[in-house]
């Protein structure tokens, strides 16, 4: 007979693979493998945006409490006009948000975030965790998969999670459609004290998640650490990409992009650390995410562009929906099906309209000025454009 609790191997300790993990134990499964590539498990870069949908997975696992103390809940969701410098429009993220979608709005610093997933991970007795190895290929038959390592080691289990990441070698396996899609687009970012920032723009306080916006470029600006530190997140587009030049997005072409921009946008830029940059990938939505025992999760699944600050969230929306598909009565890959089928749809939506979201903040001349037009007209408290994605049950 079909267990229908199978033991499970989850390649990737990111956000998106820890939050599986968890799920998948609180959904009965007693024995979950996770496999980190890097020495420890951990996470680079600087903030993180939480939107309700987020905490809403974040409180099924115990864990809303503890990543809200650490983050910071912004009063308002705002765009200002990076060249002019004035507000263009906002959306409050105060207590009517909160009423409405039953979930605040976080910003946090990922590094809490992660270490929240990976403490109760370490807590829970049926999730180990193994750093240190790399997963390079899957394999199954009618009971399960073995699962192999660069090191020899093999990892056996009833199904295997790719939560590899933006160029997923599960993904690989399963999808096979090359590296990710790049849109010569780079982003540098870090945390800075609240008080730097403040200073170089002038504002008496900074309590909003702010998106500065012009023609190929976006400076966001937050507060994390309970409002001690400011994330910066500066995105530009890189006139030298896919051209004859060596280097393309580099921090001098960074300094240049921005030059145009109002002086408190200007003055923030050069806050930022420059030490390291991230190109922004996606791609197209593309079913398959599921063959058999293996199945994908998070930017293995349906990478997309942090326009909407949805990569993380959709990932722990997919956990959620994976914890429930493993005590399918049909078996396991039923219920693996059946995650693909509830998930795909959704993520597909927010993969594509993070696309256009990011053509909309970045575009220029008269289309920028009808943009602006039109927003300029909206109340803060219009929360109807943001409802499909906030809603439990929009
Ligand atoms: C600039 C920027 C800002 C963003 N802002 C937001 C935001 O505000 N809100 C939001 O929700 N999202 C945001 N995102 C997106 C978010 O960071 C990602 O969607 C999210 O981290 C994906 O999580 P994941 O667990 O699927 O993948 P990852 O975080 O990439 O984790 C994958 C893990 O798998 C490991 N791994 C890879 N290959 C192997 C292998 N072969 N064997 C073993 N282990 C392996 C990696 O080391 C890594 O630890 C942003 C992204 C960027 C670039």
């Amino acid at each position: 007979m079909k267990s229908h609790k199978p033991d499970v191997v989850i390649v990737g300790g990111g956000i998106g693979g820890l939050a599986a993990a968890l799920q998948l134990a609180r959904h009965g499964i007693q024995n979950v493998t996770v496999l980190e590539r890097a020495e420890e498990f951990g996470e680079v870069g600087a903030g993180l945006q939480l939107a309700p949908n987020a905490s809403r997975v974040l409180d099924e696992l115990g864990l809303l409490d503890s990543v809200a103390r650490t983050a910071f809940c912004p009063s308002r969701l705002v765009l200002r006009d990076a060249i002019g410098g004035d507000e263009i429009t906002a959306l409050r993220t105060d207590d009517h948000f909160t009423a409405r979608y039953g979930y605040p709005y976080l910003v946090a610093h990922r590094v809490d975030l992660h270490r929240a997933l990976l403490d109760a991970c370490t807590e829970s007795e049926n999730i180990t965790l193994v750093a240190g190895v790399t997963v390079t290929h899957i394999k199954q038959n009618s009971t399960g998969v073995q699962v192999r390592c660069a090191d020899g080691t093999a990892y056996d289990g009833g199904v295997a999670i790719g939560a590899d990441g933006i160029n997923s070698a599960v993904r690989q396996q399963l999808i096979g459609d090359g590296v990710p899609k790049g849109a010569g687009y780079v982003a540098y970012r870090g945390t800075v004290p609240v008080d730097e920032v403040i200073e170089s723009t002038g504002a008496r306080e900074l309590t909003d998640m702010v998106i500065w916006i012009g023609p190929s470029m976006h400076l966001v600006q937050y507060p994390v650490r309970g409002g001690q530190l400011c994330n910066q997140v500066a995105v530009f587009r890189s006139d030298n990409y896919g051209g004859d030049a060596h280097e393309w997005g580099t921090p001098a072409e960074l300094e240049a992009r921005f030059e145009m921009a109002a002086a408190p946008v200007r003055r923030s830029v050069t806050l930022i650390d420059t030490s390291r940059r991230w190109e922004m990938f996606d791609r197209e939505p593309t079913a398959g995410w599921v063959d058999g025992r293996i199945a994908l999760l998070g930017d293995a699944a349906h990478p997309m562009f942090q326009y909407l600050a949805q990569g993380a969230c959709q990932a722990l929306e997919d956990a959620q929906i994976l914890g429930r598909s493993v005590g399918d009565p049909q078996g396991i890959e039923h219920g693996l099906k059946q995650y693909e089928e509830q998930r795909f749809a959704r993520a597909s939506t927010v993969q594509t309209r993070a696309r256009m979201f990011g053509e909309v903040l970045h575009t220029g001349g008269s289309m920028a000025a009808m943009r602006d037009y039109m927003l300029r007209r909206r109340s803060e408290l219009d929360y109807e454009p943001v409802d499909w994605l906030y809603l439990a049950n929009p």
